[in-house]
């Protein structure tokens, strides 16, 4: 079931890329505010799908941000790691700054 939901979120990333490249290609006016918004919207859908997936594939997730950023595990210092704020979460589930 979550491979399937995995393949899922990549294919509506890979719309959401589509539709930002055609974007690009309408001349600037009320249509193109409007996919643009709507692009912004369904990004932040998918962020937040992608987030609870993680979660249900064991990540840690950062609430620095909303959606939550999915913090990846580095090997090195057994720790896992906020892209975004660098927070670090060690095994023993303490949260550190820096
Ligand atoms: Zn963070």
């Amino acid at each position: 079931m979550l491979a399937e939901i995995t393949s899922v979120l990549g294919i509506a990333k890979a719309a959401i890329d589509i539709g930002k490249e055609a974007k690009g290609l309408l001349p600037d006016g009320e249509d193109k505010s409007n996919i643009e918004a709507k692009l912004i919207q369904t990004e932040k859908e998918l962020a937040i799908a992608e987030a609870a997936t993680a979660k249900e594939l064991g990540y840690e997730l950062c609430k620095c941000t909303f959606p939550p950023q999915i913090m990846l595990f580095i090997k090195e210092l057994n720790v896992s790691r906020c892209p975004k704020c660098h927070h670090t979460t060690s095994k023993k589930g303490h949260v550190s700054y820096g």
